[in-house]
């Protein structure tokens, strides 16, 4: 814990922490020395790990990014926080994002971006950006994300680290500041698969103080690292396994260098075993249009609750509650979250419902009835997490739809709900950018996915 708040200092300019509270984070570890001088200590006793800025977090500043939320202190945990610390974990510090979770490169952070460790001239990804800087850095072996449409996946794959965003439900939203609530999930980010299956396993499970958590008996999620496939060898560890490449996803608008490291991934799995499956994914670039009027209009929704009265900016000397309204949003709020707010609220109301609204949630059930074809035929989907490596700093930031194509193969496996990681494919040796492999699986399938990634690892 004191390497790790050394590291933070020392790699300050990296803008990848918003708060650190030394004093608390020496008492946890102090706690965990004591577990461990008591016989009680876990796998994870006195690991250091950092929170995204979404999870609201005892004695830490929870801001979500926002200058809404600048100086906001939860007096609760986010059961993802309770559950990992009640695993003997130390949390070190609360990282950057994206504002309230809106964005694909750390750029739209109120305070500031975050650099990728891996280059510091190309934005981490996003909106996760800060726990995927943190873990690349070495600053911290492990960090939670949380992943709408791409968030955890995304920033994994543009720092080479390995992340995975469970199926819906797995992981309780209680305390994860929301964004559009019928696709966030939380999960963890680490360096390798078998790092996030044992954090997996402490995040995971039933919470009846979220309404969408789903109810399963507990599960060990390291129980398929050794075997991931049934009945497989040693030497061919996932002989059995059928592995789908949808054509959508490795065809034009992916970037050479992409589909290069993706290809020999592929070649790799096929070396230890696994079969390849061409398979369909027809509305993928759909998946674009469902899901920026799905995740807008439960932003709108969502975000109504910053009025300025309750908790939050408020702004000085109102007229009236009117004014104190819209002066509060106008200055709390940063660009990219008045944009999600005016559409959200444009296609959600009286006239438009029909027109854009429904329309989106018809082709979210498509998109997820394809999935269900593609797994008549395959076991885990593979392919690119993003169509390019990370872009430069600012290079987008002036150009929201130009993020928002960014999240082409991410979005569709959201709106359905499915279990997705990004495993690294390729550091970008030779000057080059990481490239993540993209692991989809059917709903409830983590093991597997997180088994076959660490054969792959
Ligand atoms: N890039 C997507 C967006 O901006 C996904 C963000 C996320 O997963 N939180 O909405």
């Amino acid at each position: 814990a004191q390497e790790a708040l050394a590291a933070i200092e020392a790699k300050r300019h990296l803008n990848a922490f918003l708060d650190v509270q030394p004093e608390l984070t020496l008492a946890q570890a102090r706690a965990a020395d004591a577990a461990r001088a008591a016989g009680t200590a876990g796998p994870l006793t006195g690991v250091p790990i950092a929170h995204k800025d979404i999870f609201v977090t005892r004695g830490f500043k929870s801001t979500a990014g926002s200058r809404m939320l600048a100086n906001y202190v939860s007096p609760f945990d986010a059961t993802v926080v309770e559950r990992l610390a009640a695993a003997g974990m130390v949390t070190v510090g609360k990282t950057n994002c994206d504002e309230f979770a809106m964005g694909s490169s750390g750029e739209n952070s109120a305070f500031g971006p975050t650099l990728n460790p891996r280059d510091e001239r190309a934005v981490p990804g996003g909106s996760t950006s800060g726990s995927a800087a943190a873990v690349a850095a070495g600053i911290v072996p492990a960090a939670t994300g949380t992943d709408t449409g791409g968030s955890i996946r995304q920033p994994a794959s543009f720092c080479g680290i390995t992340g995975i965003k469970p199926t819906y439900g797995r992981v309780s939203r209680y305390g994860m500041i929301a964004f559009a609530s019928s696709l966030d999930q939380g999960g963890p980010m680490a360096q390798t698969a078998e790092d996030c299956a044992l954090l997996l396993n402490a995040m995971a499970g039933f919470d009846e103080r979220d309404a969408t958590s789903i109810k399963r008996p507990a599960e060990d999620f390291t129980r398929l690292l050794a075997a991931p496939v049934d009945g497989a060898t040693a030497g061919a560890p996932l002989a059995g396994l059928r592995i789908g490449v949808p054509a959508e996803f490795m065809g034009e608008g992916v970037a050479r260098e992409v589909r290069d490291a993706i290809d020999a991934a592929i070649r790799c799995l096929e070396g230890l075993g696994a079969a390849r499956v061409p398979i369909a994914l027809p509305r993928t670039r759909l998946a674009i249009h469902a899901y920026y009027v799905i995740a807008p209009a439960e932003a709108s929704s969502n975000l109504s609750r910053f009025d300025g009265v309750r908790y939050g900016h408020r702004c000085e000397n109102p007229r009236d509650l009117q004014d104190l309204y819209e002066r509060s949003r106008a200055e709390g709020f940063g660009a990219e979250v008045k944009r999600r707010i005016l559409v959200g609220t444009y296609v959600l109301s009286a006239g438009y419902y029909d027109a854009y609204y429904k329309q989106a949630q018809k082709l979210r059930r498509l998109l997820a009835q394809d999935f269900q074809s593609a797994f008549a035929q395959c076991d885990v989907i593979v392919g690119p997490v993003a169509p390019t490596t990370a872009w430069n700093l600012g290079e987008k930031a002036d150009d929201p739809v130009a993020n928002y194509l960014a999240d082409i193969f991410t979005l569709g496996v959201s709106l359905a709900g499915l279990p997705a990681m990004s495993v690294p494919a390729s550091l970008g040796a030779d000057s080059g950018r990481p490239v993540g492999l993209h692991m989809i699986g059917n709903y409830f399938d983590e093991a597997r996915l997180l088994g076959v990634a660490h054969a792959f690892q």
